[in-house]
């Protein structure tokens, strides 16, 4: 019998298992085409028909309102640290920016090289180890826009709360944590997430944009970056990732299939739950963030005792318990438990993490 391997990687992470077997079944002869969906052209109808229900079926799972763009972009969740200020700036000088770790810290540097920065809150001072209150924050009223990560992938600080900008547009790095959870798109000017946690393959970067917001990017913005371009053009001014895209779509069919966001949310609270209760019932582990700011994707914990790190990970692995060592900013630990790990996932991890405390306690 095949040992269950569970996949606690933060990125490109594990995939629904159904995603991957459809893959195989069609990677040689896409539905009848005789090729590989690789080797289609990208304007040819099988691959636009591809595309156009990708599209259609993320709108449906987020409820996408319709004059929202949704993009299919390449370039990563760093490409739209440059593009995010170079589409949206439109005649201001500033944005705000909140600071609640690394990927927050690396959308500010991006952010400097074409606008001034104010942070409007950061949770620096405390290790970022919460997700600042909104009464914390200082907002300016002629920033173009507000960005903030709602969760920090590897701090392991989600916000729980949508924060409230009035006017001025919300701008979410949503790469760990879009489809986990059910969130109002309503209250953003633009989402945008790399794929490679709970869409699909990297390569894809998922854009959605309000359509009012786009239209005036800086001159100098690379056509690529241009949300209004690519939204003329069905995100294809250039070849897009189209294996990337394909897979995406199946992600989504697997996500609707399941009962779409809302189930997928209950079970993610579950999961995490298990995880963190274990967390708190044990003195041989330790997670570092508020308790309130948890993150349901990604948990950082450590060993008191970190001298017994190695030995951790290794009978982990053992066991079928991959990539848990923590980000090299952080140390420790970190579980990655995005939407397609298991429930039988994280109860094999909290087992575990039980013998080798017994073991060792
Ligand atoms: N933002 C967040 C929240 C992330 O987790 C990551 C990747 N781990 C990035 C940005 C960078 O994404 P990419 O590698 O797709 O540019």
């Amino acid at each position: 019998m095949n040992k269950a391997i569970y996949n606690f990687g933060p990125g490109p992470a594990m995939l629904y298992p159904e995603v991957l077997r459809a893959v195989r079944e069609e990677l040689l002869d896409f539905r009848g085409y005789g090729a590989s969906v690789m080797e289609m052209s990208h304007r040819g109808a099988e691959f636009m028909e591809v595309a156009k229900t990708a599209e259609a079926d993320l709108r449906e799972l987020m409820r996408i309102p319709a004059d929202y763009k949704v993009l299919f972009l390449q370039g990563g969740a760093t490409g739209q640290c440059a593009a995010a200020p170079m589409n949206l700036l439109r005649g201001k000088t500033s944005a705000d920016y909140v600071n609640t770790g690394y990927w927050s810290q690396r959308a500010i540097a991006e952010a400097s090289k074409y606008c001034e920065v104010n942070i409007a809150a950061s949770s620096e001072h405390k290790n970022f180890s919460y997700a600042p209150a909104q009464s914390e924050w200082r907002l300016k009223k002629d920033a173009a826009y507000v960005h903030y990560v709602p969760n920090e992938t590897i701090g392991g600080v989600e916000f729980q709360w949508v924060p409230d900008t009035g006017s001025v547009p919300l701008v979410a790095d949503m790469s760990s944590n879009i489809l986990s959870r059910e969130i109002d798109v309503s209250r953003f000017g633009v989402i945008y997430a790399g794929a490679q946690k709970n869409i699909g393959p990297a390569g894809v970067t998922v854009v959605i944009v309000r359509e009012d917001l786009t239209g005036d990017a800086l001159k100098r913005t690379p056509a690529i970056f241009d949300y209004a371009l690519q939204a003329k053009n069905d995100s294809m001014f250039n070849t897009p990732p189209t294996f990337a895209v394909y897979c995406a779509g199946l992600t989504f069919k697997c996500l609707k299939k399941l009962g779409g966001v809302k189930e997928v949310e209950k079970h993610n609270i579950a999961k995490a739950k298990l995880l963190y209760d274990f967390l708190d019932s044990s003195a041989f582990y330790r997670t570092p963030v508020e308790k309130r700011d948890r993150s349901r994707m990604n948990v950082p914990f450590f060993l008191r005792d970190e001298r017994l790190n190695d030995e951790f990970l290794e009978h982990a692995n053992e066991r079928g318990l991959l990539h848990l060592k923590g980000h090299r900013v952080l140390g420790g630990m970190r579980a990655s438990i995005y939407n397609a790990m298991p429930g039988e996932g994280v109860a094999a991890l909290v087992d575990f993490m039980r013998e080798f405390e017994t073991r060792h306690g």
